[in-house]
């Protein structure tokens, strides 16, 4: 008996140990190794399991490392991922060492060192088995299965992982953006394909096209740098990721075809994004949790036709979005008639709806106003009324139906957008603006019939452009659909297109993201300015939001064509998303007696009123005596909207997902390449780049601790680079603005100098200028051009204040022709000085700089109290910089043979470099890499690096091929500034150059 207590005992005890290893919540580590096959090879399992919520039930993810293998970013951004969706994340470390790129990439499939076929248990994906056991075990989850992700060289890991392994648990995976993959094809030999591999039968791959997959692909992943595996069975895959996940894709659905076998792959485009694994991570986040949403929809035919509830729950679906829907309809009903029905009241009071769509009948709203206020409205009010009282966290959506009747069209489709966003603001509703996506393909692609043969309800094309507007609305997020409605693939993803660019460029109008600015400050301090423009935006009804590029293409266009002797209208290239982005030439580059002037706006896509200020501007040259009178002395270059597929959708970055303005030394983007290259061509004397700014910074609250806001229409963003030559830059923040500032001035607007709040110590700071100025204004001045660049009070307003915004960008650029033409010789000279300063060599050369700290009056609007107040704010002022880092100026730089790449973005952005053909040898000096720190944060889809280097002396040979970039050139100021390896707008500061500690830098000087 005592022996029996004593054995119990020990068992207790043992459990007790057992339960004593569970894993604790939050962030944490463990070491992995009890799996036989894998025991020489622990793994060290970083994971995160949030505080709060219930540990049996939640999901559990892991994820994958890229080619990196690093876990510390993958984890801080899962981290936040997992403790707002409640899931547990567990990131396995790979290292690169234990699980080289046969055993990790290709998960194992073959030995390395003796090309044999591995067993199922010896390969990587069963060793992840084995960890989820142990989590499941340790955690005290009750989940039976678990999910996967990995992005890149993870994606390859997922991809192969699901191909060759039957794993019993994985209910989802995600694979994102792989270089390349292992086709299911017997034609092709492993990694390529499966021919070699022998247990890889026609029912495995009928498998794997069943299992549950999400290809995540992005649309801006088509950049081939250097880790993008590049040999010939790889290239035949495709040029770039974005190609070869499509054509892989493709591939799989074709042979499920073949053998009428189920796929049910799904696949995600991405927009608005590149290679960015955290980026891309994020958005899966929804995918895999799949949170479904409801939508109950009240209407009529309308709403009926082409099973149209059904459509916007499929392209959710292949959105990754999942939607639970009802539909409450009744021919020809009214939602007067709705209002009194107890079918639709009881299914409005079944609850937890998030949306709630109304829907009237086709006249109804389009009827005299009195009438709509009795008859539209009041329904509306009262079926809005119930749904907030029993789905008080749900949204009303307003379903703006489309002008059918063929004679009156316009003043039908008017009405309606009026009655519907009435209604709209009325009760803080949503609408999906179907109408006007209606009206816009009406207009630019009438080949398109959106009308049934009745002229009055959708056909399947009209129906597939209102589920799509319903998408963009529910989910508000860029998306391409694999969903097409059985209709032709180029038709559809148009359809998509136009709905999404309708939703996302005017969220403001459709009451989607509400302006922040009261309607009482607009009044007040804003108003619109007396003078009538034409202007793509400006020229059309309010309730249609911003010009479409179509409109702004047409709008030019019709000005060019009346005018052909003046100006010619052309493009500069191709978009990634295969948009010509426009240029208008004003005379050419040649004329020796004309002064050089580029302007250029939309560089962020969300920044509108540039655009639209370019617009004035062209009308302005061309149909007014004043503006013939400027073309007789300026020749110029226009490109209104430098970001042409930003501005589709009203996002700041680029297609590929690039920060355009942060983009001006690395030249990542293709568009950056362009506009570099048409700017080299014309090589200007003055340039001018048009931005705006948001007023609303949450930092400015600790002025009043109320919501405070920049009050200036337009800052000014001088360069205070020290490289740009000082004459350069007295020209520009000197004569050039403070003209702009009286055109300003004279017109009732209000100018000041840029800078971004900074809060330290509870304390407010403006940093004015900025002390690292990596935007067009510094790369302006370094090209030795007179540089202006501004920002117009305009992100947050919407289509709010337009005219007004639009005007003073208008009068800064009329302004800067008038003063080019007025002051040319003076800024001639300027200029000539400056090159002849920078070519002589005699200057030094700055390559590291601290700002002034001064003071700074600034002018905010209270937005609650409606008053305007000015106050002075502790200032870092990157205008006044004094140099750090000072280095002479040498005759030259010569880059090795082997940088061929670095020196094509120097002769991209205007330097010249010189290639020599056979060997040489100099004296030279030479950097040494004595610190380098890489930042922590990704920045522009780099880390950036900082380094301090110790210059030796040295006699070295060089063999043909190199390059040789003299100083003594017009652009010597940019060389300079991109090629010192600590200058802040470096090279090696945006790893275009890679270095270590310890390294020699593949650069040198010559003196
Ligand atoms: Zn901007």
């Amino acid at each position: 008996m005592k022996r029996l207590i004593l054995l119990l005992a020990i068992v207790f005890l043992a459990a007790g140990l057992r339960a004593a290893a569970v894993l604790p919540v939050g962030e944490g580590k463990f070491t992995y190794k009890d799996y036989p096959p894998f025991a020489d090879r622990p793994v060290d399992v970083h994971y995160y399991i949030p505080a709060s919520g219930d540990v049996r039930r939640m999901p559990i993810v892991f994820v994958f490392e890229g080619a990196d293998r690093g876990y510390t970013y993958l984890l801080k951004a899962w981290k936040q991922e997992a403790e707002k969706h409640k899931f547990m994340v567990f990131i396995p470390h790979f290292d690169l060492e234990r699980f080289p790129l046969p055993d990790y990439q290709e998960i194992g499939v073959m030995d390395d060192k003796d090309h044999t076929i591995r067993p199922a248990e010896k390969r990587t994906p069963a060793l992840v088995d084995k960890i989820f056991e142990y989590v499941r075990q340790s955690s005290g989850s009750e989940r039976k299965e678990y999910m996967i992700y990995g992005h890149s060289a993870g994606g390859q890991f997922v991809q192969r992982f699901m191909l060759f392994h039957d794993s019993p648990y994985v209910e989802k995976a995600v694979i994102g953006s792989p270089g390349w993959y292992t086709f299911p094809d017997a034609s092709q030999d492993f990694p390529y394909g499966v021919r070699n591999i022998p247990y890889v039968t026609p029912e495995t791959i009928r498998k794997y096209l069943a299992k549950p997959i999400i290809l995540q692909l992005a649309t801006g992943d088509t950049i081939r740098e250097s880790y993008l595996r590049k040999t010939p069975e790889a290239e035949a895959q495709g040029c770039n990721r974005y190609e070869r996940g499509n054509q892989f894709y493709q591939y799989l659905h074709r042979i499920a075809a073949e053998h009428n076998w189920p796929c049910n792959w799904q696949k995600i485009e991405e927009q608005g994004i590149g290679h960015h694994s955290t980026g891309m991570g994020r958005r899966a986040v929804p995918v895999m949790l799949g949170d479904s949403l409801r939508a109950l929809f009240i209407g009529n035919s309308y709403t009926q036709y082409n099973r149209l509830v059904r459509q916007v729950q499929a392209l959710a679906a292949s959105t990754g979005h999942k939607l639970s829907v009802k539909l409450v309809e009744h021919g020809g009903w009214t939602l007067k008639k709705h209002a009194a029905n107890p079918e639709t009241l009881d299914a409005i009071r079944e609850g937890t709806w998030d949306f709630v769509i109304l829907q009237d009948q086709s006249k109804a709203p389009a009827r005299e106003k009195e009438w709509v206020r009795e008859n539209v409205y009041k329904p509306a009010h009262s079926l809005d009324s119930l749904r907030r009282l029993y789905n008080p966290k749900g949204k009303t959506v307003f379903y703006m139906t489309w002008g059918h009747d063929i004679d009156t069209y316009a003043e039908m489709q008017q009405r309606l957008a009026e009655s519907y966003l009435e209604m709209t603001a009325q009760l803080n509703a949503w609408c999906a603006p179907v109408g006007i996506a209606w009206k816009r393909i009406r207009t630019e692609n009438p080949s398109i019939t959106l009308y049934n043969d009745d002229h009055s309800h959708p056909s399947r094309q009209g129906s597939y452009l209102v589920a799509n507007v319903f998408c963009s609305v529910f989910f508000q997020k860029p998306y391409t659909g694999t969903y097409y409605a059985g209709l032709p693939e180029e038709e559809a993803l148009y359809l998509q297109r136009i709905a999404q660019e309708i939703v996302f460029s005017n969220p403001s109008l459709w009451n989607i993201q509400p302006t922040v600015q009261p309607e009482e400050v607009t009044r007040r301090f804003y108003p619109e300015p007396e003078q009538q423009y034409s202007t793509p935006t400006l020229g059309k009804p309010l309730e249609e939001g911003l010009a479409s590029l179509f409109e702004i293409n047409r709008y030019l266009k019709d000005l060019a064509d009346k005018h052909p002797g003046k100006v010619t209208l052309s493009d500069i290239g191709k978009t990634p998303q295969g948009r010509d982005i426009p240029v208008l030439y004003f005379g050419t580059p040649n004329e020796k007696k004309k002064i050089r002037v580029w302007i250029q706006a939309g560089l962020h896509g969300n920044e509108p009123a540039g655009p639209e200020a370019t617009c004035m501007l062209v009308d302005y040259l061309l149909n007014t005596p004043e503006g013939a009178e400027l073309l007789k002395k300026i020749s110029l270059a226009l490109v209104p909207v430098a970001n042409m597929d930003g501005y589709a959708m009203q996002i700041r970055k680029s297609g590929s997902g690039y920060d355009l303005n942060r983009d001006q030394s690395k030249l990542a983007d293709p568009v950056t390449l362009l506009l570099k290259k048409a700017y080299k061509e014309w090589n200007p004397e003055i340039a001018l780049d048009i931005h705006e700014f948001n007023p609303f910074r949450k930092e400015f609250e600790l002025l009043r601790g109320t919501k405070v806001a920049t009050a200036a229409d337009v800052l000014f963003l001088p360069s205070g680079h020290l490289n740009i030559p000082a004459g350069i830059r007295t020209l520009s923040n000197g004569l050039f603005r403070e003209e702009a500032e009286k055109a300003l001035e004279a017109n009732g607007y209000h100018s000041g100098f840029y800078f971004t709040p900074s809060v330290r110590n509870d304390s407010l700071y403006a940093m004015k200028d900025a002390k690292s100025p990596q935007s067009s204004s510094t790369f302006q001045g370094l090209t030795n051009a007179v540089s202006l660049f501004i920002e117009i009070r305009g992100i947050g307003l919407g289509r709010a204040c337009f005219a007004r915004r639009a005007e003073c960008g208008f009068l800064v650029s009329r302004s800067l022709l008038e003063t080019a033409a007025l002051h040319s010789k003076e800024v001639r000279s300027g200029i000539r000085k400056a090159a002849k300063e920078a070519c002589s060599g005699k200057s030094d050369i700055s390559v590291t700089f601290q700002s002034t700290r001064t003071e700074l009056p600034v002018t905010f609007i209270d937005l609650t109290k409606n008053e305007r107040f000015t106050e002075t704010l502790l200032t870092f002022d990157a205008l006044q910089l004094k140099a750090e880092l000072v280095r002479k100026r040498p005759k030259a730089y010569i880059l090795p043979d082997t940088c061929r790449m670095q020196a094509e973005k120097l002769r991209a952005l205007g330097i010249e470099v010189e290639e020599i053909g056979k060997p040489f040898t100099a004296t030279v000096e030479k950097y040494m890499v004595t610190g380098y720190k890489k930042a922590t944060k990704e920045w522009e889809k780099i880390y950036p690096v900082t380094v301090s280097t110790r210059m030796i002396k040295e006699k070295k040979s060089f063999p043909a091929g190199c390059f040789i970039i003299r100083l003594s050139q017009k652009n010597a100021n940019l060389a300079v500034t991109l090629l010192e390896p600590e200058s802040v707008n470096g090279f090696v500061n945006f790893e275009v150059f890679h270095t270590e500690l310890g390294k020699e830098l593949p650069i040198y000087r010559k003196n």
